[in-house]
């Protein structure tokens, strides 16, 4: 693969550019630019804006909505929609929606890929659990075979968004006596379920969106499973593979740095502006180098995934380990370019009413933004998991 786009790759970004600077509604722009936390209208709102495009779901096949673009195609995208900055697309989209693709009957592919595109139907991911989180494949929450339907029972932890979501997909054991990864089902849970009770769990940066999740006989029926009973481990692969090569994000790097380098050029230190300072620009300048090189490894990784095949690329672990690095690193020094303005706004009674010299309002979102990145070095796989698929799969070690 060249390391340069084709002229028809850079005429597709100034498309792609040019839409997500007119299409998205202003005040919902000032939201994103704020940091401030989407509402679901908001998300839905945009993915149909995106849809009316054609563009909600550029990774399926034409005949469910997507497009027939190359992978440095949807690269682009990606990393336009970070740039914008445009409200991002949530991640069940393609990590639920391949698998449906990939193992999914006619009639649920006809059921959920239609909703899951314009948002009518908003998932979470049930696979993480008390006692099992890198160690995934021990999670206990059973599954019974009843003939026409499962009968659920136990516990899942850090579920993303689950007060918001109509649907779960969840890993549940269904076979006990087999081998840990063998006894594994995939299934969509209807949230209105009865026995599904959800507990909020409060993150670093304040707010909620992780939840725990309780499920007490809760009848799931049998044309809720995907694929094969006992199969769905290979299924949650596939999840996770996709999971790990949107976690890297160069997009958002990309911007957080020209934020970076913008902010350092007005602020003034020792009578010079911060950006002049040579221990910043050397900084900036070593994530910049770091980010290009992740960058086409996420172009080769994504290339490897457009077939929609269930293998997983373990090259999707390095985009995850480095991509999440370089999201900490550059919060990092926004953070110490920003300085005391990177807190959210004190009311006067703190300040002594000195909060007018906040310079720009967007600066308040980065101490917020800086601890919830803390997680991003652990969900999808936390890093030190990474760096073991890296040891064996990628360099067989
Ligand atoms: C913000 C956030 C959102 C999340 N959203 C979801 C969600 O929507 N759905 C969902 O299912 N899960 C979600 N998770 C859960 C996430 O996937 C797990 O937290 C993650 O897999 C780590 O598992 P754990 O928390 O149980 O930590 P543990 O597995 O207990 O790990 C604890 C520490 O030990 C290290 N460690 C563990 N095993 C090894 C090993 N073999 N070698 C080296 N080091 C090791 C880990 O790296 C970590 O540092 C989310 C987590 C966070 C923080």
């Amino acid at each position: 693969m060249g390391l340069q786009f084709t002229d028809e790759e850079n005429a597709f970004r100034d498309e792609v550019r040019n839409f997500f600077k007119t299409a998205m509604p202003e005040d919902m722009r000032r939201r994103v630019v704020l940091g401030q936390k989407p509402t679901r209208d908001d998300l839905v709102n945009w993915q149909r804006i995106l849809d009316k495009k054609g563009w909600a779901v550029p990774m399926w096949p034409r005949e469910w909505g997507g497009t027939d673009w190359t992978a440095v195609q949807q690269y682009i995208f990606n990393e336009e929609l970070l740039q914008a900055p445009a409200l991002p697309q949530l991640a069940h989209i393609n990590q639920v929606g391949v698998v449906i693709l990939a193992q999914g009957t006619e009639e649920q592919k006809r059921r959920f890929l239609p909703r899951i595109r314009t948002m009518d139907w908003f998932f979470c991911q049930g696979f993480s659990e008390p006692g099992s989180g890198s160690d995934l494949a021990s999670l206990k929450t059973r599954a019974e075979n009843k003939g026409d339907h499962y009968l659920v029972n136990g516990q899942k932890l850090w579920t993303s968004q689950a007060h918001r979501a109509d649907w779960m997909y969840a890993l549940v054991r269904t076979d006990s006596a087999a081998s840990k990864h063998s006894g594994i089902s995939y299934l969509l849970i209807d949230m209105k379920s009865p026995g599904i009770t959800i507990r909020p769990v409060i993150s670093l940066d304040g707010s909620h969106h992780l939840n725990e999740v309780f499920f007490d006989n809760v009848v799931v029926p049998m044309e809720n499973r995907l694929g094969v009973e006992n199969k769905g481990w290979d299924y949650a692969k596939h999840t996770l593979g996709h999971e790990r090569a949107i976690i890297a994000k160069v997009g958002l790097s990309k911007s957080r740095i020209k934020a970076a380098k913008e902010l350092s050029s007005r602020m003034m230190c020792d009578g010079k502006p911060l950006s002049e300072n040579p221990r910043l620009r050397e900084k900036l300048a070593t994530i910049e180098v770091e980010l290009k090189a992740l960058e086409i490894t996420n172009m080769r990784v994504i290339d490897g995934m457009k077939h929609h095949t269930h293998t997983q690329d373990p090259k999707a672990s390095v985009l995850k380990l480095k991509g999440s690095e370089l999201q900490q690193q550059t919060l990092e020094i926004l953070l110490e370019i920003a300085g005391p303005e990177a807190m959210p706004k004190q009311t006067e009674f703190y300040t002594g009413g000195t909060s007018e010299a906040l310079r720009d309002e967007w600066t308040a979102t980065v101490a917020p933004a800086f601890y919830i990145a803390r997680a991003v070095s652990i969900f999808g796989g936390s890093n030190e998991i990474q760096h073991n698929i890296i040891a064996k799969r990628v360099l067989g070690l």
